[in-house]
């Protein structure tokens, strides 16, 4: 629909996301999606922890102009209670201790009454209270898996039920999560996660609604249990929303020899790397990597990322993946630094497998394309997420590889043996392939995924 016949009526709808490219992508694809049928306002809050996010904000803000921009500038926040913290983390606790401020901002701003807020999970706590106190129906966008969901809508009662010590945590009505697949930070009280992530937890129970960025087809089972408050008594209603489509803006200027050399390539011949916007794995394990990939006789184009925060990093290749690896590989690999367009890339018809993190939005764009993966989980809710690809059969999930914290390096051969498989797997891309078409179904009118979308638009408008 061209933008001047976007509908600027009907219920207004504001979006409150987090730190991270893998909080903010989703909702931005949500406000996009959810801008053909209702008023869409962004908060921003800033300044923006990556470059990536703030790219992302005005890129998207000037392809979408009838989505209103909203911004927030975060008081200083005091983090000397939390030395060397991930600064997404601070950030997350940093916009939660500023709500009130944030709130007031936004109900003084508003050019237009507000009929709901969507918010990301990490703001739950101190915004689910706040908006109930205004009268404010409030949803909760899950930027990851239902699996996560169920996680995180479980954890608190057994947090509380076994004071604080973690074992394998056997999910009311689902399957049981073993203790290694717990997000690192749990284990420790006293990481700045762990009572935030309890406290969020306890308040998605008090929100009017959770949409989820997944789809029936890849995570029935768990949205049935989640529904029928097996789970946790009680639970809001949950909506599938996912996998939420990409929005359409110029691609950002980052590594632009890619789809060059994409094009050159065989069909379905090259593997693609990538751990993520946020994900730096230790430099000897990078190394084994590459020796795997040079070992797996495979192509592949391979994002390397030495450092949390995208800004902070200054490693050349070179020096990094050893002297010579490059001139070796030149042949049927590309390795580059810095961003890519990831999504565009999974569409390309050269891309074959993605040996990923397994972060949320990486699954769910291999899945909206097709694409069989190879999961090395590192981190948070990955290992979570990794247990729906290898259920589903998206993909495959090497339970034994280390995850960050972990002492022991994955070796070059294993890598190299375990990429091989991955390709030559027939059934796995087969599979693949088809719940890319149940993925596209989901989001078509009359696809799961776009009703859900629809019937909560009709609920902000009160019709139900
Ligand atoms: N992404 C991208 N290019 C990059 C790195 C990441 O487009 O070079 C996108 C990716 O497509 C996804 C998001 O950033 O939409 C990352 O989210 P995900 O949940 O996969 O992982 P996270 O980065 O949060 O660990
Ligand atoms: N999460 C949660 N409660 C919280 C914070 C995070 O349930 O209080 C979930 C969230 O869905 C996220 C996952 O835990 O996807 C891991 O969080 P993190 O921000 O580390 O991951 P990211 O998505 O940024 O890679």
């Amino acid at each position: 629909m061209p933008i001047s016949e976007k509908p600027v009526n009907g219920p207004h709808v504001v979006l409150i996301p987090s730190a991270g490219m893998g909080h903010l992508t989703p909702f931005s694809r949500l406000a996009a999606s959810l801008s053909d049928l209702c008023h869409v306002t962004i908060v921003s809050v800033l300044p923006t922890v990556s470059s990536a996010e703030s790219r992302h904000l005005s890129d998207f803000f000037s392809s979408y102009p009838h989505v209103h921009s909203l911004q927030f500038e975060l008081p200083p926040f005091d983090s000397s209670a939390y030395p060397n913290a991930d600064p997404f983390f601070l950030r997350f606790e940093g916009i939660n201790q500023s709500a009130p401020d944030l709130i007031t901002h936004l109900l003084t701003k508003s050019s237009k009454p507000i009929s709901a807020l969507i918010i990301d999970i990490t703001l739950s706590t101190s915004v689910v209270p706040l908006a109930k106190s205004f009268g404010i129906p409030c949803y909760i966008l899950f930027t990851a898996s239902a699996a996560m969901l169920s996680f995180c809508a479980y954890f608190p009662t057994y947090y509380d039920s076994n004071s604080g010590s973690i074992g394998d945590i056997q999910i009311p009505g689902l399957r049981m999560v073993p203790v290694a697949t717990i997000p690192q930070a749990l284990h420790n009280p006293k990481h700045v996660f762990t009572p935030l992530f309890i406290q969020n937890g306890k308040n998605l129970a008090k929100a009017d609604g959770i949409l989820v960025n997944t789809f029936e087809a890849l995570e029935k089972d768990t949205l049935v249990a989640l529904r029928d408050g097996k789970v946790q008594p009680g639970f809001p209603p949950v909506f599938a929303v996912g996998p939420l489509l990409p929005v359409n803006i110029p691609a950002i200027s980052g590594a632009s020899e890619v789809f060059p050399w994409l094009d050159k390539q065989p069909e379905k011949s090259v593997v693609y790397v990538s751990f993520g916007s946020r994900t730096a794995m230790p430099k000897e394990q990078i190394r084994e990597l590459g020796l795997g990939l040079e070992a797996s006789r495979c192509r592949f184009l391979w994002v390397v990322k030495t450092t949390v925060v995208d800004s902070h990093d200054n490693t050349e290749l070179e020096e990094l993946l050893g002297e010579g690896f490059l001139e070796r590989v030149k042949d049927r690999g590309l390795v580059v630094k810095g961003w890519v367009e990831q999504e565009e890339l999974l569409k390309h018809k050269a891309v074959g497998g993605f040996v990923s993190h397994c972060g949320w939005n990486s699954v769910t764009e291999a899945a909206l394309h097709g694409v069989r993966m190879l999961v090395w989980p590192r981190l948070g809710d990955q290992r979570i997420n990794a247990g729906v690809v290898a259920r589903s059969g998206l993909g495959m999930w090497m339970e034994k590889w280390s995850w960050e914290g972990e002492k022991g390096l994955v070796s070059a051969d294993e890598i190299g043996e375990r990429i091989k498989e991955m390709m030559a797997d027939k059934r796995l891309m087969a599979t693949a392939q088809k719940i890319g078409e149940e993925a596209q179904m989901a989001m078509r009118p009359g696809g799961a995924s776009y009703e859900g979308l629809v019937e909560i638009v009709r609920r902000f408008e009160g019709v139900e």
